[in-house]
C-alpha cells in the first residue's frame, strides 16, 4: 500500500485522509519537510489557496515543495489544491504564489461571479461508470492548458479536471462525496499502474 500524505496546513485534510484510506492507501497528515520526503504521493486539499500559500511560506515549505513536485512526486490537488498545482494563476491575491507543476493557467474563484457553490455531474475521462457527482465551492477553472496536459473533465465547457503525468487536479471536491473513483485513480497513479 502506498503512503500518501495530505498537506495539513489548512483545508479539508480529514476528508482527504478518510477518502484515501477508503481508496486503498495509507494516509497521513504532513506539514514538515522530513514528513513530506517520506511519502509516495501528496494530496493538497481544498480550502483557501491564499492561506495555503502564506502558511507554506511561513513553514518554509514553498520552495521544497516546488522542487519535490517538479522532481516527480505524484500530487493531487482539489479546488485550492488545483490552484496550488498551477504554473500560472489569474485573480490571485497580490503576490500569491503556487507550487506549480501543471502547465496550466487557473483562474481563482472563477465560478464565483456566476454562482458561489453548486453540484453537477461531470464526465471524467478514465473513470468507469456514471458521471462524477462534483461539488464546486468558490471553485477555480482551468483557463488554458499546455500540450502536455490531458483534460479529463469539463463543466459547461470549462475545464475542471486535468492530469499531467503523475499530477492530478480537480476544481471540485471529490473528498466531500462518497464516490471514491478520483482518489482510486490517484492511488493507482502513485502505484504507477495508471
Ligand atoms: N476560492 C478558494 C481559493 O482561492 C478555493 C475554494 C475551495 O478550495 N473550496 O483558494
Amino acid at each position: 500500500m502506498p503512503l500518501i500524505g495530505v498537506l495539513a496546513l489548512q483545508g479539508d485534510v480529514r476528508e482527504h485522509l478518510r477518502a484515501l484510506d477508503e481508496a486503498g492507501a495509507r494516509a497521513c497528515p504532513v506539514r514538515r519537510l522530513n514528513e513530506l520526503e517520506s511519502v509516495d504521493g501528496l494530496v493538497i486539499p481544498g480550502g483557501e489557496s491564499t492561506t495555503l500559500w502564506r502558511l507554506a511560506v511561513a513553514f518554509d515549505l514553498l520552495d521544497p515543495l516546488r522542487k519535490l513536485i517538479a522532481g516527480g512526486l505524484p500530487a493531487f490537488g482539489s479546488c485550492a489544491g488545483m490552484i496550488m498545482l498551477a504554473d500560472r494563476l489569474r485573480d490571485g491575491a497580490g503576490g500569491q504564489q503556487t507550487f506549480g507543476g501543471i502547465d496550466m493557467t487557473v483562474r481563482r474563484n472563477a465560478f464565483g461571479r456566476q454562482v458561489d457553490s453548486f453540484e453537477r455531474p461531470v464526465g471524467v475521462a478514465g473513470l468507469d461508470g456514471a458521471p462524477f457527482h462534483a461539488v464546486f465551492i468558490r471553485a477555480p477553472w482551468v483557463e488554458q492548458a499546455g500540450p502536455g496536459v490531458r483534460v479529463l473533465g469539463r463543466d459547461e465547457g470549462r475545464i475542471v479536471a486535468v492530469r499531467q503525468g503523475v499530477l492530478l487536479a480537480t476544481a471540485f471536491h471529490p473528498e466531500l462525496t462518497p464516490d471514491r473513483r478520483i482518489h482510486e485513480l490517484f492511488v493507482s497513479m502513485v502505484k504507477g499502474t495508471s
